[in-house]
Parts: C-alpha cells; structure tokens; sequence
C-alpha cells in the first residue's frame, strides 16, 4: 500500500512509544509483556483515535467540507479526539453526545467544551444515531460538513491503524523482536480491521486477539457482522489483496461485564495493577477492560511464559476522571 497517495493530515506525534512491561511479567510469572503506546499521540490526551483523524480530516479537507460532525457516548474519546483535530485544523466541529447537559464537565466533556466543540446532546442515543439529523441542519444553513462515523469506524479511519502496523513492524525488526499475539479492547471496528489487515500485509504472524467491549448492536447489526463488513469494504477501497478467514477475526465476549462503560471488579484491579507495578494508567471503559482481559488470560495460562504478547494501549484515560467516585 502506497499510503504517500492517501489524503492525510498530520495531528499527532508517530511512532509511538514500544515499551516492555517488565515488572508485570514478573509480578503474573507470565509472558514478555510488550505495549504500544498509543495513549501517547499527543493529540489533546491522544488515544488511537488520532491514528483515524489523520486520513479522516485529510479527507475532509480535500473535500473542501469546513465543519465535521461526530457522536459518541458522553464520555466518548473519539469525540474529544476529534474536536482537537477540528481546532487544529481550523475546522468548526458538532458531537452528537449520548446523555443530558451534564452539572459538572469531567473528564473528555470538560475537553470537549474547551476545545469549542458544538454539543448536541442526544440523550438515550450514544452511537452517533443523530448525526445525519445535524448535518440536515448544517446543510440546510449553508455549511458543508464531513461526517466522521461512529468511533471513526470507516474504510478511511481505518487505514490509520493499517499503517500503524508498519509503524510497529518497523519497531519489531529494529529491536530483534517478534510477537505472538496482540491484545487490544475492540469496539467500533476501525482499530481491529486496521490491526488484522496490517498484520497480513505486513506478515506480523501475530493473533490478533480483539476484547469485546460493548455488546450492543451498531446500526441493527451485530458486532462480527459489522466488523467482517467493515474489512470486506476497507479491502475492497485500497484494493487490498490478502485473505482474511472467520478464523482470523477474533473476538473474545467473556469480558463484557456489567456493560459498556460500567466499571467493575475486572477493570479496577487492571487500573491498579497497572498503575502499580508500572506506573501506567489504563481507563475505566476501554484499556483497563482489555488489560484486564489480558491478566486473566495470563493467569489461566492461555498465554505461556516463553510467549511475548503486545497489549494495545489505545488511550482513554481522560475518562478516569470521570471516575472518581466509583473508583475505590
Ligand atoms: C475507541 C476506543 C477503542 C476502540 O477502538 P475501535 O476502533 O472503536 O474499535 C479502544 N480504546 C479506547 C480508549 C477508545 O477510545
């Protein structure tokens, strides 16, 4: 793939951080432990949001649009992600924001208000199911808005985290190193279609092991559905020759907890193991569900100590502060 004639913005810093979480593997007696930094991309707290932004407002630019449009849940890090693109790049920015006006901004919202984001707040509806409603009305005033889905979850969202693969492959090679599987918590399609399809064109040999964070459909569909989709079209779009069967497109549901953004035994004790023992913090809905995923695979010896994994740090941590009070 020649990612040079794709239409692409610069917003964060790249390649992130490779790091090897020593005192985990030790503390669990477990595998090597690899992470990929990506709550570090620098873009208003980063998070691998930044990675889709990229293509996504580069696309939007190219198409002369001025205002983006985007939804998420409240505490959506997309939605913040994407707000500091749109300041960045000099772009005005609506969220369809999932809940009420809030009595105190915490965490991303508190962002998403400094960055002067425009907030629609659309009550039961955290998926960005109002977004074509807004951009009627933007339309309707003159403007040309861009529509950035859901979580960023398109064929050119996803190109990010393709090149993100040679980015990682790259780091791999210039330390001597290969992996076995990568961890990451899967949600609205565009993180794990990037991992799988750069994983096979970039011959990572790696399971690509994705933790279902949210159980609810998307669009009247089941998650598989809509991921296998999502990697059939982003194919089809780059004309990407390589073949992806079933088996490769794996999730695992055991982690699903109490729901999506419910913070539970699982997720505290990741938040503080990892914090602890490494001085990283994971989030209360995504990182710390899947790094917890993680531990518990570890301790069930699924995965075994001459094995080397590399868990996806994909950001998040914002929220944490939204968290304060359920935390402890
Ligand atoms: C959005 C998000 C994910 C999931 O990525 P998808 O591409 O939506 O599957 C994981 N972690 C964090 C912190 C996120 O914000």
């Amino acid at each position: 793939m020649d990612f040079a004639k794709i239409p692409k913005r610069k917003l964060g810093f790249f390649p992130t951080p490779l790091i090897e979480l020593e005192n985990l593997s030790k503390k669990l007696n477990g595998p090597k432990i690899l992470m990929k930094r990506d709550d570090l991309t620098g873009l208003a707290f980063g998070g691998n949001k930044t990675r889709k932004l990229e293509y996504l407002i580069g696309d939007a630019i190219q198409k002369g649009c001025e205002t983006l449009i985007t939804g998420g849940a409240l505490q959506s890090n997309h939605c913040r992600q994407t707000a500091a693109a749109a300041a960045a790049s000099g772009l005005s920015c609506h969220l369809a924001l999932g809940g009420e006006p809030p009595q105190n901004y915490s965490g991303n919202i508190l962002i998403d208000k400094l960055l002067g984001a425009n907030i629609h707040w659309t009550g039961e509806f955290r998926k960005g199911e109002k977004i074509p409603e807004i951009a009627e009305q933007l339309l309707n005033t003159g403007k040309k808005p861009y529509v950035i889905p859901y979580g960023g979850s398109n064929e050119i969202g996803a190109v990010g985290f393709i090149e993100a693969m040679n980015e990682l492959k790259l780091q791999l090679d210039s330390i001597n190193r290969s992996i076995d599987a990568i961890v990451f918590a899967s949600s609205s399609g565009g993180t794990h279609t990037g991992i799988l399809l750069g994983s096979k064109i970039f011959n990572l040999n790696a399971k690509i092991y994705g933790i279902k964070i949210d159980k609810a459909e998307y669009e009247n569909l089941d998650y598989e559905l809509f991921l296998s989709i999502l990697i059939e079209r982003t194919k089809k779009h780059f004309e990407i020759k390589c073949e992806i069967t079933k088996k490769d497109i794996f999730l695992d549901e055991n982690y699903l907890g109490s729901g999506y953004g419910v913070l539970g035994e699982l997720e505290r004790r990741a938040i503080k193991l990892s914090a602890e023992t490494e001085g990283i913090l994971v989030d209360p809905v995504y990182t710390g569900r899947a790094f917890g995923a993680m531990i518990d695979l570890i301790e069930k010896k699924y995965f075994s100590k001459n094995e080397t994994i590399l868990f996806w740090h994909t950001g998040g941590t914002p929220s944490l502060f939204a968290y304060g009070d359920v935390m402890f």
